[in-house]
C-alpha cells in the first residue's frame, strides 16, 4: 500500500486510495490535520510527542517543542534566511556557517530530517491503525522551489520513518492532480496559485488526455500568511502602546499573544468585516481591546499579496502563455481564503479563480492520487514535472556549461563529452552547479569530485559526464573515462548552500546581469581561444625561422606579445583586434609552412 503525504510547515496529512477514491485518514481522535509539531520531554528515555498533543504544550515548553522544522530541512548555516528563521524560533537552532542545521534539545543535537521523521512516523502509525495493514511506501510532497538538498533531506526523513519513498512530488503539481482528475480527457492549461503560511508558488500545468505536464513554476518559500500576521501584530503593538504606555510589546509573552491575536483576527476577517481584539493582562492587570476591520487588514496585507505578482508573470512568461490561454486558476493554501487574495488572483489572471478544492487538503489528495498512479490504482494518467533551475558543470575559464536547462521535464538525462585541457593531466574536477548565470562562481555549487583518467596528450582524453535527474528531482552524476571505463557515480544528496531567497535572487540576477554575463562569457571564450593560438604560433615560428625575413618574424613576435597583453586585460574588442592583427601577420608564415609541407611530400614521393 502506498500512502500520499503532505508534510506541511504547519500541518501534515496522510491518505491512501480506497476503492478507487483518494481518502485522507484521521488519527485516533478523528482529526485529519496533524500539527507538524514535535515535543521532546525532558525526562530521560521519554518518547517524543507528536501532533496535537505536542501543539498543546508548545506555549508551555517552547524550548523543547519544535514547530516549522520544514524551514530548516536541507538548509545550512550562514544563509541569511536560515539565520533569520533560527532567531525567530523559541527552540535552539544550531546553524554554524556552512554546516547542516541542527536543533539542540538538552544533550541531544537532532537534524531536521530526524525531527521530520517523527511527524512522518506518527502519520504512518495513524494510517496503519486506521487501515489495519502496514503502510511502508509513500509519496511525499515538497514546495516546487525546494532545491536538490531539500528534496534529498525530505526523502531521508521518509526513510528514517520507515517508508520506502517512491516519489517526492511538487505541491502545486499535487494540487493540479486533485483538480484535474475529475476532468480527465479534457485539454486544459491551469495555473495553481498556492499561498500558504510561509510559501508562495505559482505553477502552470497542461492537462491533456491523461498527461499532466508542468510547463513552468515560480515562487518564493519565504512569502506567506506569516508575513501578514507579523504586520498585523506590529500594528496591534502600536495601538497597544498608544492605549497603554506601560505595556512592553517586546516582552516575549506579550509578543506571542499579539501574534496569535493577529492571526486569529486575520482568519476571522475572511468571513466578517470587523472583529474585536482583546489581549488580557497586556500591562499588569490592564487588558487591551480594539476593533480591527477588514479594510485595516487589507491595507497592511496588500503589499505582501502584491509580491506574488512578479512570480505569476514570470511563470506565465516561462510557460510561453498568456493569462487568457488558461482555462482555470486553482487556489490552494490557507492564505487563499482571504477575499483580498481571491480578488487579486482574479484581477491578475482576468478570470474568477477556482475555489472548488479544499485549500488544506488538495495537496495531500494529489499525493494520494500520485501514489495511486504508482501502484496502478489510478490508470491512464501520467505526470511530468519540471526542474526549476538549470544544472550544469564548470568548464575551462570558470564558465557554466548547462547540461539540463531550467524547466526541463523530469525525469531526464543529459550528457556531454569533455577532454583534458593540459597534456599529461591525470584527473578532472567535476564541479556540479545549479543556476542561471553564465559564470560558474555566480551559481550554486552542488558539490564536486575528481575523476582520474589515463594520461593523454592535450585534448585527447575522453571523459563522458552524464546527469540524470530522477522523477523526484534528485540528481545523480556519472563521470566515465571512456578509454578505460573507470567511472564515478555521485548522488548529490549533500546539503547545498542555497536558500529559497537565494534562488529568487539568482533568477532576478540572471536577468539583471544578462548583459554583463554575456560579455564575460564572450571575453572568456575569446581568451581561451587566444591562449590556444599563442603556443601554436610560437611553435610554427620556431620551426620556420629560415623561411621568413627577420622583419616579418619580429612583427609576428610583437603581435603575439600584444595578444598576450590583451588576454591579461579585460577588453573584448582589444583582444579581438589583437588576435586579428596576429592572424594577418601570420598569413605569410602559414603559407610558407604549407608550401614547405607540400614540397616535402613531393620529395618523399620521388
Ligand atoms: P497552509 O500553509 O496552506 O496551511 O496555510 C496556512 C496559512 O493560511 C496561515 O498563514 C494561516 O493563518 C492562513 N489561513 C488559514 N485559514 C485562513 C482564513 N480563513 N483566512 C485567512 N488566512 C487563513
Amino acid at each position: 500500500m502506498i500512502a500520499g503525504i503532505d508534510l506541511g510547515t504547519t500541518n501534515s496529512l496522510i491518505g491512501v486510495m480506497e476503492a478507487g477514491f483518494p481518502v485522507l485518514l484521521a488519527d485516533a481522535e478523528g482529526r485529519r490535520l496533524t500539527p507538524s509539531v514535535v515535543h521532546y520531554p525532558a525526562e530521560a528515555g521519554a518518547a517524543p510527542v507528536v501532533g496535537a498533543a505536542a501543539a498543546r504544550v508548545r506555549l508551555l515548553q517552547p524550548a523543547r517543542t519544535v514547530h516549522s522544522i520544514k524551514r530548516f530541512i536541507g538548509a545550512r548555516g550562514g544563509e541569511t534566511t536560515t539565520a533569520e528563521d533560527a532567531a525567530r524560533m523559541p527552540y535552539d537552532v544550531v546553524a554554524a556557517p556552512g554546516a547542516p542545521v541542527r536543533v539542540r534539545l538538552g544533550e541531544q543535537l537532532l537534524s531536521p530530517e530526524e525531527i521530520s521523521a517523527q511527524i512522518l512516523a506518527k502519520l504512518k502509525a495513524d494510517a496503519e491503525r486506521a487501515l489495519g495493514v502496514s503502510v511502508d511506501r509513500a509519496v511525499i510532497t515538497v514546495p516546487a522551489y525546494f532545491n536538490d538538498a531539500q528534496r534529498a533531506a525530505t526523502q531521508r526523513a521518509g526513510e528514517l520513518a520507515g517508508f520506502q519513498v517512491e516519489r517526492i512530488l511538487n505541491e502545486p503539481t499535487a494540487a493540479a492532480l486533485t483538480y484535474g482528475l475529475q476532468r480527465l480527457g479534457e485539454r486544459a492549461r491551469v495555473a495553481v496559485f498556492d499561498f500558504g503560511g510561509g510559501t508562495f508558488d505559482l505553477s502552470i500545468l497542461e492537462l491533456r488526455e491523461g498527461l499532466f505536464q508542468v510547463l513552468s513554476t515560480n515562487g518564493n518559500t519565504r512569502l506567506g500568511g506569516d508575513d501578514i500576521d507579523a504586520l498585523v501584530a506590529d500594528e496591534l503593538a502600536r495601538r497597544l502602546q498608544a492605549a497603554l504606555p506601560a505595556a512592553d510589546p517586546h516582552a516575549p509573552l506579550l509578543r506571542a499573544a499579539l501574534r496569535e491575536a493577529a492571526e486569529q483576527a486575520k482568519i476571522r476577517l475572511s468571513d466578517v468585516l470587523e472583529t474585536p481584539i482583546e489581549i488580557p493582562f497586556a500591562a499588569g492587570t490592564e487588558s487591551f481591546a480594539c476593533t480591527f476591520t477588514r479594510a485595516d487588514l487589507e491595507t497592511l496585507a496588500r503589499p505582501v499579496v502584491e509580491r506574488t505578482r512578479r512570480h505569476c508573470l514570470r511563470a506565465l512568461e516561462d510557460a510561453k502563455c498568456a493569462a487568457s490561454d488558461l482555462q482555470a486558476v486553482v487556489l490552494v493554501g490557507g492564505s487563499t481564503r482571504m477575499p483580498l487574495v481571491r480578488q487579486f488572483a482574479g484581477e491578475l489572471f482576468g478570470r474568477e479563480p477556482d475555489t472548488t478544492q479544499h485549500p488544506d487538503e488538495a495537496i495531500a489528495l494529489g499525493a494520494v492520487i500520485q501514489a495511486g498512479i504508482l501502484s496502478g490504482a489510478v490508470q491512464n494518467v501520467t505526470l511530468l514535472d519540471v526542474t526549476p533551475l538549470s544544472l550544469g558543470l564548470e568548464t575551462l575559464g570558470g564558465l557554466m556549461n548547462v547540461l539540463i536547462p531550467r524547466n526541463s521535464t523530469i525525469p531526464t538525462k543529459a550528457g556531454e563529452m569533455f577532454t583534458n585541457a593540459a597534456a599529461g593531466q591525470r584527473a578532472m574536477r567535476i564541479h556540479v552547479l545549479q543556476g542561471e548565470r553564465e559564470m560558474a562562481r555566480d551559481n550554486f555549487s552542488l558539490g564536486s569530485f575528481e575523476l582520474e583518467f589515463e594520461s593523454a596528450p592535450r585534448g585527447q582524453a575522453r571523459v563522458g559526464v552524464q546527469f540524470s535527474l530522477d522523477a523526484s528531482g534528485i540528481l545523480t552524476v556519472l563521470a566515465r573515462d571512456t578509454k578505460t571505463g573507470a567511472e564515478r557515480v555521485v548522488e548529490l544528496r549533500s546539503a547545498v548552500d542555497v536558500s529559497d531567497q537565494a534562488v529568487e535572487q539568482m533568477l532576478a540576477g540572471s536577468l539583471e546581469h544578462a548583459f554583463d554575463d554575456f560579455h564575460e562569457r564572450r571575453l572568456t571564450e575569446a581568451r581561451l581561444k587566444a591562449e590556444e593560438l599563442l603556443p601554436a604560433v610560437r611553435a610554427a615560428l620556431a620551426s620556420a625561422a629560415d623561411l621568413l625575413p627577420a622583419a616579418e618574424q619580429a612583427d609576428i613576435t610583437e603581435k603575439a606579445a600584444a595578444v598576450e597583453a590583451a588576454i591579461a586585460g579585460d577588453s573584448l574588442p582589444a583582444l579581438q583586434s589583437a588576435v586579428r592583427a596576429l592572424d594577418d601577420a601570420t598569413q605569410a608564415l602559414a603559407a610558407a609552412l604549407v608550401e614547405r609541407a607540400m614540397e616535402e611530400a613531393v620529395l618523399r614521393k620521388l
